[in-house]
């Protein structure tokens, strides 16, 4: 995906998280920009991305070590900066929470965006399997990449905006009707189902 692409994910994703932590307008406006530079970092493993062309002396070396889409679309990378934030900022800086939860949860949403490309992202890195979301995939740079993740940012600002007015986000809204009708097998294969797993996370 572009950097652009990755930019409205970012935001898309993070507004979710702002409406599932009910996060409230101001602190989400300060710490936009950083879920925007969370969900630009991955690609650094690529001279040729826009946040590495941006800093070369750090995207060749990193490029020549893990290559593209390896070591920087992992799992493990996340894990190790969720650490390292936990031991070396929020012990001394506790109010810095919302900033590292937002650069984390923007850099899992560039992940997430890759995911939905053929190329799909190595989650579970060193082991070279790709995964991918099996819906749709995209093709770097073509329309539907746009199109996806503008529809993820109208999610987003649905469920960030309705949190905050007190009204139901959107996902609240499939779940209900999902449960209402149980004679409609897609729902309850693509939406329930999903949506059991990621309570199961969240819980
Ligand atoms: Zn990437």
């Amino acid at each position: 995906m572009n950097y652009k692409s990755h930019i409205y994910g970012g935001v898309a994703v993070w507004l979710h998280a702002g409406a599932a932590l009910s996060i409230g307008v101001n602190d989400m406006l300060v710490t936009a920009p950083v879920a925007i530079v969370g969900a630009l970092t991955p690609d650094l493993d690529h001279p040729k991305s826009r946040i590495g062309s941006l800093v070369p002396f750090l995207s060749r070396p990193i490029s020549a070590l893990i290559g593209h889409r390896g070591f920087s679309h992992s799992g493990l990378c996340v894990l190790a900066m969720a650490l390292a934030f936990s031991h070396l900022v929020l012990m001394d800086y506790p109010d810095w929470t919302l900033f590292v939860q937002a650069w984390l949860i923007g850099y899992l949403s560039h992940m997430l965006c890759d995911a939905f490309t053929a190329r799909g992202v190595p989650l579970l890195w060193p082991n070279r399997a790709r995964w991918r979301v099996p819906l749709i995939w995209i093709r770097t740079g073509r329309e539907p990449e746009m199109w996806y993740v503008l529809i993820m940012l109208m999610l987003g600002l649905q469920a960030f905006v309705a949190t905050v007015g007190g009204a139901q986000p959107y996902y609240v809204l499939l779940w209900q009707m999902a449960q209402d009708s149980p004679g409609w097998p897609w729902v309850e294969s693509y939406l329930l189902n999903p949506l059991r797993a990621l309570t199961v996370i969240g819980g």
